[in-house]
């Protein structure tokens, strides 16, 4: 999703692409060279990451998956999961599977999701959504008990906004958000505006505070930036948000007839949030 709210390094050794079953979830790459490969020489696809061999991402993840204690449950609009550009399956790539879990769907009640049912209702779990009862995570980070779990949105602002109103589940947490003047670094999907970031880059900062190590947040953004790299170097172009389009005098579209949109950019422009 993109959320109001980011960084990159170490970790330089390359794991490789990887010919692996698909399927295959190990973040270590060691031993996987010896697993079948018929079904991936077929779709010419990397096993690890799933993506063209060409541009595999392998190299750009940590060897080894990250240790930490704070738990990710991802909420994916089924709409983002289509997508071709996704960041979530970076960020998984990034962690042990059982700190990063995806759900799917638009509705998540308690009879079809116990599990989720009584993470909401743990006192340890924060969910991730801006807003005005929203606290700051860095401040809370200080004095919250590990470890925790965090619920993360996935979809666009409008997406997102349904999910989180339309299930009671996830107004059980403590609502908090990332205050963060850093751009994003996903280049090639346009976001409203400079600060919007990617669910990835919201997961690398969250968990970079909670766990009180920056180097997590550089590790987990690495991929994120080669697949940047890889696009541009094959023709996308890089979409400034409007914000910056606008403040730049790069914006080449009509200006709006509608007051409503006009006044909308006009706010984007003074940097209100909106
Ligand atoms: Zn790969």
């Amino acid at each position: 999703m993109e959320t109001a709210a980011t960084g990159r390094e170490e970790s330089g050794a390359a794991a490789g692409p990887v010919e692996a079953a698909a399927g295959q979830e190990d973040g270590g790459c060691e031993g996987l060279w010896e697993l079948p490969v018929e079904r991936c020489v077929r779709r010419a696809e990397c096993g690890r990451c799933s993506r063209p061999r060409k541009v595999c991402l392998c190299p750009f993840f940590p060897v080894h998956p990250l240790k930490v204690s704070t738990c990710l449950y991802i909420i994916q609009h089924p709409a983002e999961e289509s997508r071709v550009l996704r960041t979530v399956p970076l960020l998984a790539a990034c962690l042990p599977g059982d700190k990063c879990k995806v759900l799917i769907g638009r509705r998540f009640g308690e009879d079809r999701y116990p599990e989720l049912a009584a993470v909401c209702r743990n006192s340890s779990t924060l969910i991730l959504y801006p807003g005005a009862e929203a606290a700051n995570l860095e401040e809370v980070a200080l004095i919250f008990p590990s470890p925790s779990t965090i619920i993360i949105i996935d979809g666009t602002w409008s997406q997102a906004k349904d999910i989180f109103y339309k299930n009671s589940l996830f107004r059980l947490p403590k609502q908090v958000q990332l205050k963060t003047s850093i751009s994003s670094q996903y280049v090639i999907r346009t976001q409203p505006t400079n600060t919007c970031l990617s669910t990835l880059e919201c997961a690398a900062i969250a968990l970079a505070i909670m766990e009180k190590n920056d180097g997590i947040r550089e590790t987990i953004l690495r991929p994120l930036q080669a697949l940047c790299s890889f696009q541009l170097q094959h023709g996308a172009q890089i979409h400034h948000s409007k914000e910056h389009l606008l403040k730049n005098g790069l914006y080449d579209k009509p200006m709006p007839k509608n007051k409503r949109k006009l006044r909308r950019m006009e706010l984007l422009v003074n940097n209100v949030k909106i």
